[in-house]
């Protein structure tokens, strides 16, 4: 097969054309180098430049400040659900986390492995529908630090804005969204995402961690574990994914043509705005988030039956349409849109809803 199909996957994800095709003009030699990025020592003045590129990609498109440290990490998402109470969380204290799906769960049972952790908010009891209000998050005073999940991936929740947590540091799995629209840094104490829905391939975790909290981390964690080892080392303590980062580069610098993050959200918006229109036209579609919980990257709704979601599904992909199928523990419709994914693709989904229902409504 040579055409592209519109590919909805959740991740590893679409990623824009001319990154892919630069990236294969560029397989077997970096210009001026006669080698691929894969062949190259992660310490050449090469792959340098490459790390020191993408940084600055990152920090331009999301306004790092100056007192945040960018981090290449391995080890995915998952392994910042743990790396984050291993630096963070003291056995005198606890920490406070906001649940709105399947995710936040996750981090959440990682971190009550290291220590006291305190449920400030669950959304569990609708089925993961919606962001708390703001009297509905019972946060401690005394955390440790205060963690999120930006956008449910699985649920397809997402946050509009920060939620208020005074001083305490607010720490955020940013997977799903990140690079989708602006966000203010400066708001958290640590972010992390895994690269592999907006920014590049799997297998390079970003971690933005402000200057401050280095000092609260305790001697004594393996290494590899201890994120100031990465701040010294500038991401290159270990051999790093320098593929991935590579890939990362250019992502950034395709975003940056495309008008930055805001020009991102506009047309994210305008994207998943089509689809969220065709399910609130029909009482055939109905969508899983409440109206303003709703993710620009991840949407998601259900069919009036489970046989009408796999023949949906099964159909959808014979029109080209793929990866539609929702997460295995959730099930219904996921349609996953990010940076990469074209608008026309959204058109051509709505134009396949519209028709099954008319055969199947
Ligand atoms: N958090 C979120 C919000 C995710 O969507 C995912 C992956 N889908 C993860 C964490 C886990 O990421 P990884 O596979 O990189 O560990």
């Amino acid at each position: 097969m040579s055409e592209r199909v519109f590919n909805f996957s959740a991740g590893p994800a679409v990623l824009p054309e001319p990154v892919l095709e630069q990236a294969q003009r560029e397989m077997l030699s970096l210009p001026g180098v006669g080698m691929s990025v894969m062949e190259i020592s992660h310490r050449s003045k090469t792959f340098d430049a490459i790390i020191n590129s993408a940084e600055a990609g990152l920090r331009e498109l999301l306004n790092v400040p100056a007192n945040y440290h960018i981090l290449f990490l391995q080890g995915g998402a998952s392994l910042q659900f743990s790396m984050v109470p291993m630096n963070f969380l003291p056995p005198d204290a606890s920490a406070d986390y906001i649940l709105t799906g399947s995710w936040g769960k996750k981090a959440l049972k990682e971190a009550a492995i290291i220590g006291a952790v305190n449920v400030a908010a669950t959304m569990a009891d609708g089925g993961f529908t919606r962001i708390p209000a703001r009297d509905e998050i019972k946060l401690n005073p005394h955390a440790a630090f205060v963690h999120l999940t930006t956008n449910e991936t699985i649920e397809g929740v997402e946050w509009k804005s920060e939620p208020e947590v005074g001083d305490l540091p607010l720490v955020a799995d940013a997977s799903s969204d990140i690079l989708s629209h602006p966000i203010p840094v400066d708001k958290y104490a640590l972010i992390y995402a895994g690269a592999q829905k907006n920014m590049g391939p799997s297998g390079v975790t970003l971690v933005i961690i402000r200057e401050d909290m280095l000092a609260r981390i305790p001697d004594g964690a393996p290494t590899m574990l201890d994120y100031r080892t990465h701040v010294k080392g500038k991401s290159l303590y270990n051999t790093p994914n320098t593929w991935g980062i590579y890939i990362l580069d250019l992502v950034c610098k395709w975003v940056k043509e495309k008008g930055g993050l805001e020009a991102m959200h506009r047309e994210n918006e305008a994207k998943a705005g089509l689809i969220y229109d065709a399910i609130d036209s029909s009482s055939f579609y109905r969508g899983h988030a409440d109206g303003d919980s709703r993710s620009i990257m991840n949407v998601t709704f259900r069919l009036p039956s489970e046989e009408l979601e796999k023949k949906f599904c099964a159909e959808a992909t014979e029109k080209g349409l793929d990866g539609l199928k929702g997460h295995r523990s959730v099930g219904g419709i996921r349609a996953s849109i990010y940076n990469a994914f074209p608008l026309s693709g959204c058109k051509a989904l709505v134009a396949f809803m519209k028709d099954f229902e008319r055969a199947n409504g």
